[in-house]
């Protein structure tokens, strides 16, 4: 047992006080405190223990220990105000941790009051910026008629059918399929009330058996642009639109040609 051991916290005199501070000081703060006080309520309650059953015992033992008694008695009371001030202390220092604790927690919801004040305002002077709309490309080529296919392209009672038909009421619109100018508006044999558009570069499309034509020859078209009404003139069973395509003058099957360019049909 050297002089430097701390097994025993009580094993002399004058360091008692000293190392009591130091054990209840001992490890960090929050709950820890909570635990030194209950050591340092258990340590004085040994203190006394030992120092009862000495003076009890010392009456009847050698003067040694009586003496003992006493010095342990002196120590007890030095212990236990030394105690007490430990105690006080760190009250205060919990104290004090729990007002720093209390600020910061304040500060803290300041802040985030403080953010959140400032987020509408921040979004107003700095909007995220949106995004350039992507421009709708207008189609290369529409449709001539919302209705549905009623005849293919292709031989028929012995000749060629050299167009689409759409099953349009009568009076139902027919729109160019692109811009172009009105190379026909008129009746042709057959075919009835025509319109026939030129687009440019070898290309025409034919519009026939209307009811009313809407455009002259030579008028320029928009794509889309309504050229004359569904009906049922020239060599025809019943109203609907005859369309065809004509590429460097050669009549081609307008189903494939409407698809490869963009054309949706049914
Ligand atoms: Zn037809």
């Amino acid at each position: 047992m050297g002089k430097h051991d701390d097994t025993s916290e009580f094993s002399g005199r004058e360091p008692i006080g000293r190392r009591l501070r130091a054990l209840l000081r001992r490890g960090g703060s929050g709950s820890e405190h909570h635990n030194r006080r209950f050591i340092a309520a258990g340590l004085i309650a040994a203190i006394a223990a030992g120092s009862v059953l000495a003076a009890l015992t010392g009456s009847s033992a050698a003067d040694g220990t009586a003496e003992r008694t006493d010095e342990d008695s002196m120590t007890l009371v030095q212990t236990s105000w030394e105690v007490d001030d430990v105690i006080d202390e760190i009250a205060a220092e919990q104290q004090a941790e729990a007002e720093a604790e209390q600020q910061a927690r304040d500060e803290a919801e300041e802040a985030a009051k403080q953010s959140e004040a400032d987020a509408p305002e921040a979004a107003e002077s700095e909007p995220e910026p949106e995004p350039e709309p992507e421009p709708e490309p207008e189609p290369e080529w529409i449709s001539p008629s919302d209705s549905g296919i009623t005849s293919y392209y292709g031989q028929r009672w012995g000749r060629l059918h050299a167009g689409l038909d759409f099953g349009n009421w009568t009076g139902d619109p027919i729109w160019a399929i692109g811009d172009g100018t009105v190379s026909y508006a008129s009746w042709m044999d057959g075919y009835g009330y025509l319109v026939v558009v030129d687009h440019g570069d070898g290309l025409q499309t034919a519009y026939a058996h209307a009811s009313e034509i809407l455009v002259t020859a030579g008028q320029e078209v928009a794509q889309g642009e309504e050229l004359s009404l569904t009906g049922s003139t020239g060599n025809s069973t019943g109203p609907h639109l005859h369309f065809e395509v004509r590429v460097d003058g050669e009549q081609v099957d307008p189903l494939p040609w409407l698809e490869e360019h963009g054309v949706p049909l049914e």
